[in-house]
């Protein structure tokens, strides 16, 4: 499957409550005919969109086709389809011009300007655009095939970060915004080299998805590196195969 779009490959099914169709000039909007696609539905994506098309708030919506008939079904909310649609990868953003130290691909690392990194978008639970680095990428889809193997399931919160949406969870964190955890400085944080993510693990260390990770995720390169933070690891495979190799899953034990 392609890294940059794997949702070509896939068919996907719509969900219990049906799709409602969107208007193509205005995705947040229903169609005037309102027509709705029943559960069930077996469909391919050809395109995805996002709406707004910049933002906290942006979210992914796709054209999809189904795959019993002929013709084109529409536009429709990713949050129609069966769960599946989290996880998928949706494009490769290019490295911008070298000189670009606060656009979308700039990488950081203990407050220096690295240089231009490709990225992958991949979707969260919540049909937003995240991005993470394509050294990380396929690492990823990889362990998240394992994990689903063996029945469970998870998917990025947080991964890439450019230097200004640094600065907003810093500031977010500094103001004590209620849902946003502590952020290091811009230029400081790990998610700005692109080899850091952040996987909810409800339920904490003591949780199904916690307990997957830390049996599993060294073997995929990854290990976590904040003591204070369970959701977050790094890509990092020479320190995970140290890690693998005394039985660990942590950089600190
Ligand atoms: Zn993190």
């Amino acid at each position: 499957m392609p890294l940059h779009a794997s949702y070509l490959d896939r068919t996907f099914h719509i969900g219990e409550t049906g799709a409602v169709l969107r208007a193509a000039d205005d995705l947040s909007a229903v169609t005037d005919e309102g027509k709705a696609l029943p559960a069930g539905t077996q469909v391919r994506i050809t395109r995805v969109a996002r709406h707004p098309a910049e933002g906290p708030e942006t979210r992914v919506y796709a054209h999809a086709c189904p795959v019993a008939a002929t013709g084109p079904l529409g536009w429709i909310s990713t949050g129609d389809l069966v769960g599946q649609f989290r996880n998928v990868t949706l494009r490769r953003i290019e490295p911008g011009p070298a000189d670009d130290r606060f656009g979308p691909a700039a990488a950081w690392h203990a407050g220096a300007y690295l240089g231009q990194v490709p990225l992958i978008e991949i979707v969260n639970v919540r049909q937003k655009p995240r991005r993470i680095g394509l050294v990380v990428a396929s690492a990823y889809t990889a362990m998240l095939s394992a994990a689903q193997a063996d029945g469970v399931e998870f998917c990025l919160s947080s991964g890439f970060r450019s230097y200004p949406e640094q600065a907003f969870y810093h500031a977010q964190y500094v103001d004590g915004v209620p849902g946003f955890f502590k952020a290091d400085r811009p230029g400081f944080s790990a998610h700005q080299s692109g080899v850091a993510i952040d996987i909810p693990v409800g339920g904490g260390e003591t949780g199904p998805v916690y307990g997957w990770l830390a049996g599993n995720a060294p073997r995929f390169g990854f290990l976590r590196t904040e003591p204070t933070e369970p959701w977050h690891w790094e890509y990092r495979p020479d320190r995970a195969r140290d890690a693998l190799a005394r039985g660990a899953h942590c950089d600190w034990s």
